[in-house]
């Protein structure tokens, strides 16, 4: 039985949450703040955590951080704001993805499913070496890249880059993260450097670069890699 933990505030959103969940066997504890969701977090071991950001007693995102220290359980953050600074912010303190305020409950629930499938493949799937798509192939290991039966010649960044996105598939990983990992720590906001090998990278992989179909754009977030 996969355990989810729910750390919302607001009653009747975690009386359907849970309803949802029990009727498709899910093992469901709840928290209605940040200090009961630690305790019940190190207690109960969950497999997934949903966690609203706007909680009573703590900033979401310091609830992150300290789960974080400790435990690499996927964390699903849910978002009444806007505001996509402060899901990225939660992005960055390490949840897995988030899922704005009104959603429905499939949705939900597809991305719950998708954070656990996620945390049991692991980052690299143990033995995939390959990631194949209708389009393009990607050797991970020889280092490879062909699309529609033909060699690609990609830089070292852009193979960096695609790296990067392509053993998440699905995720959504964040301009800091990116430019963290191929640009180095002082790269800040630089991310006009992104868009550029991005661009690129689509000119590259996509059939019709300005509408990508694997190499998705989260404006003002990141990007992610859709198979
Ligand atoms: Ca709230």
């Amino acid at each position: 039985m996969t355990r989810v933990l729910v750390v919302e505030d607001d009653p009747q959103l975690v009386r359907a949450l849970v309803i949802n969940m029990q009727a498709r066997h899910y093992g469901v504890d709840a928290a209605p703040d940040g200090t009961t969701a630690l305790r019940l977090a190190a207690a109960r071991q969950p497999d997934v955590i949903l966690l609203d950001l706007g909680l009573p007693d703590m900033d979401g995102v310091d609830v992150i951080k300290a789960l974080r220290g400790w435990t690499r359980t996927p964390i699903l953050v849910l978002s009444a704001r806007r505001a996509s600074e402060e899901k990225v912010a939660a992005l960055d303190a390490g949840a897995d993805d988030y899922i704005t305020k009104p959603f429905s409950m499939d949705e939900l629930l597809a991305r719950l499913r998708a954070a656990v499938r996620r945390a049991e493949d692991g980052p690299h799937p143990p033995g995939t070496t390959l990631v194949e798509t209708d389009d393009f192939t990607i050797d991970l290991l020889a280092k490879k890249a062909t699309r529609h039966g033909s060699g690609l010649r990609l830089t070292p960044t852009e193979w960096h880059l695609l790296e990067l996105l392509v053993t998440n598939p699905g995720r959504l990983v964040t301009q800091k993260q990116l430019l963290q990992e191929v640009w180095g720590p002082s790269s800040g906001n630089r991310t006009n450097y992104l868009r550029v090998y991005m661009a690129q990278l689509r000119r590259k992989l996509e059939t019709d670069p300005s509408h990508p179909r694997y190499l998705i754009t989260e404006p003002g977030m990141g990007y992610r890699f859709e198979a």
